[in-house]
């Protein structure tokens, strides 16, 4: 909780996951050590600008931080629409506050990204959206640099299926790279990724499979924790995260795949719900 400014004293970027679990929620008593929910998770800069990526189901515990500190403006960052990526929208309180102003970025045309959230509220999949009382703007980014307060994001393409963006998040020289969901393999997108995530303080990266899963799983748009670790040491970046855990992985094997990982990147973690990192 970050209620005070003060907290943020020497802090260039703060950054807390919300749900760091990727195709499908997964609450079973086995992973709650890294958490369940699918993607999402909050960058925080010292002046006080927040930006979001991504609405998972882990933006539920975001939404009701947000009322508890009375922090409704809210700029969500969305790297692309799989529902794995916008599912908790439905369960975001500050939708439903009133003074909540809620601006969704993404890489579509305004009204085709509004089309896409709003079904979400249609019958017969949700009561109806009724009560939604925030005030709600929609907005096309492309690949140019944007900036929001003291934050720079460059958004860049990653290799997935209907495509999706990465982002490089920079204030006061520290550098974040979200690069989720992405494939390995393509030459032309495995060096612009590289690129991207040059000197980067922290990636953090889709390690949704294991090598051996991957053989049967190529070309389904994510990448193993073998290739995150090449992909931080060509890209000469300090931290890895492994990020979108596949549904099927318990904490255990989590943690064995940390132990591999860092025998190939030694500064590797996997990304857990509720973790902060200020930089
Ligand atoms: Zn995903
Ligand atoms: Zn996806």
């Amino acid at each position: 909780m970050l209620q005070n400014p003060d907290e943020m004293n020497g802090v260039r970027l703060r950054l807390k996951f919300f749900g760091v679990r990727g195709s499908i929620p997964t609450p079973v008593a086995a992973n709650l050590g890294f958490g369940g929910n699918t993607t999402c998770l909050e960058i925080q800069s010292g002046d006080g600008g927040r930006l979001v990526i991504d609405a998972g189901s882990g933006v539920r515990g975001l939404g009701l931080e947000r009322i508890a500190q009375g922090h409704l403006a809210v700029d969500f960052w969305l790297t692309h629409f799989h529902w794995d990526h916008i599912q908790g929208l439905p369960f975001f309180a500050p939708l439903f506050a009133s003074g909540a102003r809620v601006r969704f970025h993404a890489r579509k045309p305004a009204s085709a990204t509004r089309q896409h959230l709003e079904r979400q509220f249609q019958e017969p999949y949700f009561p109806g959206r009724d009560g939604i009382s925030a005030v709600q703007e929609f907005l096309e980014i492309d690949t140019n640099t944007s900036k929001h307060g003291n934050i720079t994001i460059h958004p860049f393409e990653l290799n997935h299926p209907q495509g999706a963006f990465g982002f490089r998040i920079e204030a006061g020289g520290a550098v974040i790279v979200h690069a989720s969901d992405c494939e390995h393999g393509d030459p032309r997108y495995d060096a612009r990724l590289r690129d991207y995530a040059q000197n980067a303080d922290v990636l953090i990266y889709d390690a949704q499979y294991t090598p051996e899963e991957y053989a049967a799983k190529a070309g389904w748009g994510h990448s193993t924790w073998l290739e995150a670790t090449r992909a931080a040491r060509e890209s000469n970046a300090k931290h890895l995260i492994l990020f979108h855990h596949d549904p099927s992985r318990a904490d255990r094997d989590l943690e064995a795949i940390v132990e591999s990982a860092r025998r190939e990147f030694s500064n590797t973690d996997a990304a857990r719900e509720g973790w902060e990192i200020r930089l």
